[in-house]
């Protein structure tokens, strides 16, 4: 059984609270932290692979890097607890049962890159976990771990947390950013990107929530065993929401390295019933779908990259053969044509056409023009856009319709 890191205190009565997080060995990492020096810490980052964990991926100690050095102004460290991936639900788990992990880590993150002020910007449908974590954040500042001259270290940190109002794509960085200074969570084109420009015009790094809890284990332990845990290019473990079709669904922390196949069949208890597997989202909606014969992959970055899909937000959809591919698509896509923000033409306009074309399909009004025309729209609009929400749809509409075109094919023909 790998060891359980994010998750170890999950099972435990007041996991939510810092007099638990305290007993199981917690703010020890902030006190290593402190006796460091900010670029030590980065550079420790930096060794233990650690990659970004809401999305897209990045190397976490890279992204640090990239603030310019000596700014005279503020910077701004910002934790994005939007999590409105579709089929993903981590992040809820961790404000909810660990909040103190992710205030230890945006203190030492916040030390490594100079933020004095935190902003944790956390999805509007999430009340329970806003709650839970707001008593946690008033926990610390009663402890002296917020505020004025932390642990008596001379350094100082206040954190705001923002309740979103419920919008996919302000989990989008730079939506995220917009929404956070009281505008329309409209996207922005990058560059320039917000460790040069961010939130209200200064640098700023937008970090996941999975992503800062790690960071105290890595203080704790050290780079080279939180890399050891993971691939060549990705270190640790990772939180997978697995739903759908499974006999166990839930979230399941395991090393990067763990194949889909074993999620599926030996964490998350197979497919119920004696029923075959059809094909599994592995990274949130936004992914390309995967056929039953796929799953022989490791579930890091760069192993589910090469087998044409991503990680993304690790949130798992498990379909069995009961399933209709035409009508998840439909549901996918009134999805990506509910949450567009309008700013581009080939999102406005093309999430719109493809949800009505996967609509009437389903309802077995489908025209024979109309698959092509779906891939056809989708082809078109890709890398044409301000950010990548609609480049993350068109991964589902051309690879549902190209896996299982004669799904599609045998309704349109009824
Ligand atoms: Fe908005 Fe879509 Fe353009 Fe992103 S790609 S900015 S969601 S219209």
């Amino acid at each position: 059984m790998a060891e359980k890191i994010l998750t170890r205190n999950f099972h435990l009565p007041g996991s939510h609270t810092l007099v638990l997080y305290r007993e199981t060995g917690g703010y020890a990492g902030l006190e290593k932290a402190f006796a460091m020096k900010p670029a030590e810490i980065t550079e420790e980052v930096k060794k233990s692979n650690l990659r970004g964990l809401g999305g897209a991926g990045f190397p976490t100690g890279v992204k640090w890097g990239f603030l310019p050095q000596g700014h005279p102004g503020p910077v701004y460290l910002v934790i994005n607890a939007d999590e409105g991936e579709p089929g993903t639900f981590k992040d809820r788990y961790l404000l909810e049962r660990d909040p103190h992990a992710l205030i230890e880590g945006m203190i030492i993150s916040a030390y490594a890159i100079g933020a004095h002020l935190a902003f944790v910007y956390i999805r509007g449908e999430y009340v329970q976990p806003w709650r839970i974590f707001g008593r946690a954040v008033a926990e610390a500042y009663e402890a002296g771990l917020l505020g004025k001259n932390i642990r008596g270290s001379g350094f100082d940190l206040d954190v705001i947390v923002h309740r979103g109002a419920g919008a996919y794509i302000c989990g989008e960085e730079t939506g995220l950013i917009s929404s956070l200074e009281g505008k329309k969570g409209w996207p922005k084109l990058k560059p320039p990107f917000p460790a040069i420009r961010g939130a209200f015009g200064a640098p700023t790094i937008v970090n996941n929530v999975e992503t800062i809890c790690h960071v105290p284990h890595i203080m704790n332990r050290g780079a080279a065993w939180f890399a050891g845990l993971g691939t060549k290019s990705q270190g640790g473990t990772r939180m997978y929401s697995v739903s759908g079709h499974v006999t166990r669904p839930g979230v399941y922390e395991l090393p990067v390295s763990a194949t889909l196949r074993s999620l599926i069949y030996e964490h998350a208890g197979g497919i119920p019933g004696g029923r075959r597997l059809k094909a599994v989202v592995p990274g949130g909606s936004s992914a390309v779908l995967l056929t039953a014969d796929e799953i022989d992959v490791t579930l890091d970055v760069d192993g589910l990259k090469n087998a044409g899909t991503m990680a993304g937000s690790a949130g798992v959809i498990v379909m069995d053969e009961t399933v209709s591919i035409p009508e998840a698509l439909m549901v996918v896509a009134r999805f990506y044509a509910h949450e567009s923000c309008g700013q581009c033409t080939p999102c406005r306009e093309s999430t719109g056409w493809i949800y009505k074309m996967a609509r009437r399909i389903v309802e077995g009004k489908g025209r024979k023009e109309d698959l092509d025309t779906i891939l056809d729209v989708a082809r078109r609009g890709a890398g044409t856009t301000i950010c990548a929400f609609f480049d993350g749809a068109v991964g589902p509409y051309i690879s549902y319709i190209e896996k299982f075109r004669h799904e599609f094919e045998a309704l349109i023909r009824k």
